[in-house]
């Protein structure tokens, strides 16, 4: 018999399912809303121009492509402790934050969660309900117990904090907490500022670690805001971990850039975490790669460069708003009792609309256009050419 005769066959999930499906549907006017990609005005994943003249930069450069250190170089870790923590934070000068370089922001999950599986083996893992299908997958696999904290709240279309900070209340002094920094994927529903003033100290108190995870820093609020309950934790003094993903912020998505940062209560425990983090990415995959941080290191580190960047990333991040208060304002318009309008408040590429499942396959089988069982709509894929036809066929298919 094979050796893999006793492999269980498992589906792969929602979001990679219906990728599937869309990719073999046949029908020409199939929109694909159930992707996590932003695309311009035009439906393009967009080049950004300050990575376009970084990669010139860089090729010019014709480096020898040789390895790159297990951690990623000083100045790309020092860039990516700048935008999480701001500039002239204290804790960037306190060296009690290690950054490692890593590939995408799953690749610092998953590094982050082998770290703590060496040091809270059979801890309980909460992550949000719903949350990102890959969060629950990738801390199981790590051998942790996952279970799950009340988030969403349906009837607002926004975050219910006081379910999560009851269940948060529960759980076993010890347990990982997996937060979303800004930009809530899948719902945009993000905590308020007084929320996370509450969060940090409940967290602490309760002995709970806490896990942010920072896939869209820049598409909420602003790089500064949206990074703000990492700043939080940092002047808290906890020890905490956290995943950086550059693939939206850059529109890098298969160069694969990412880091994860772990801050430890002193240097010297800075020191042995970090050192614990490269020994588990050498027994991984050894290095991390070049091309993209490389891309990531020049842009964060021109002055030019990373304004032009900045203006780029405010303008992916307002298109996504106009979309979004048109798109509010026509349902709402339509069906008032809908809670369509929370869409507007959302934050980030995401939403909940609300739709049922019904509504979805609906929205799929009738309009050509995908949305996640869920309701998730990936708002960022919405553009002025295709609007009124999203409109209309979400419209037709709650009717
Ligand atoms: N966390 C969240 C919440 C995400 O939505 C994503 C990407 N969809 C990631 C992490 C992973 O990002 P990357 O593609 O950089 O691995």
């Amino acid at each position: 018999t094979s050796l893999f005769a006793g492999i269980q066959d498992a589906p792969l999930d929602p979001i990679m399912r219906l990728f599937e499906a869309f990719n073999a549907d046949t029908r020409p006017g199939k929109l694909n809303l159930a992707i996590g990609v932003y695309t311009d005005a035009d439906g393009k994943v967009p080049r950004l121009r300050a990575v376009q003249e970084a990669e010139k930069r860089w090729i010019d450069k014709a480096l020898p492509k040789t390895y790159r250190p297990i951690e990623g170089t000083k100045p790309f870790r020092d860039a990516v402790q700048e935008l999480l923590f701001g500039e002239g934070a204290k804790i960037l000068t306190e060296n009690r934050a290690a950054t490692l370089q890593s590939v995408g922001g799953t690749g610092a999950l998953k590094i982050g969660a082998d770290v703590l599986a060496k040091l809270k083996p059979g801890a309980t893992v909460a992550v949000s309900d719903p949350t990102w299908e890959n969060h629950r997958a990738l801390f199981t696999q790590a051998g942790f117990t996952v279970t799950d904290y009340p988030y969403f709240n349906a009837e607002t279309g926004g975050a219910d904090y006081p379910a999560m900070r009851a269940a948060l209340e529960t759980l076993p002094a010890g347990s990982i907490v997996v937060l979303h920094a800004c930009c809530h994927n899948p719902t945009g529903a993000d905590l308020t500022a007084e929320e996370w003033a509450d969060l940090v100290p409940l967290m602490q108190q309760r002995g709970l670690v806490p896990f942010l995870d920072i896939a869209y820093q820049g598409f909420g609020i602003d790089l500064d805001a949206d990074a703000e309950p990492v700043r939080l934790f940092a002047q808290s003094g906890q020890e905490f971990f956290v995943a950086s993903s550059f693939s939206k912020s850059f529109s890098l998505y298969g160069e694969r850039v990412g880091a994860l940062t772990i801050v430890a209560a002193d240097p010297a425990m800075r020191a042995k975490v970090e050192a614990l983090a490269k020994r588990l990415v050498r027994w991984s995959y050894s290095n991390p790669i070049t091309h993209g941080a490389a891309i990531v290191e020049i842009v964060l580190t021109d002055k030019a460069l990373r304004a032009d960047w900045e203006k780029e990333l405010g303008q992916m991040r307002e298109r996504i708003q106009e979309m979004r208060v048109r798109m509010a304002d026509s349902l709402h318009q339509r069906h008032p009792d809908r809670g369509f309008e929370a869409i507007k408040v959302q934050k980030g590429m995401f939403s909940y609309t609300g739709l049922t499942p019904d509504e979805a396959v609906r929205l799929r089988d009738q309009h050509e256009v995908y949305a996640l069982e869920t309701g998730r709509v990936c708002v960022a894929a919405i553009n002025t050419h295709n609007i009124d036809r999203v409109v209309d066929a979400i419209d037709a298919a709650v009717k």
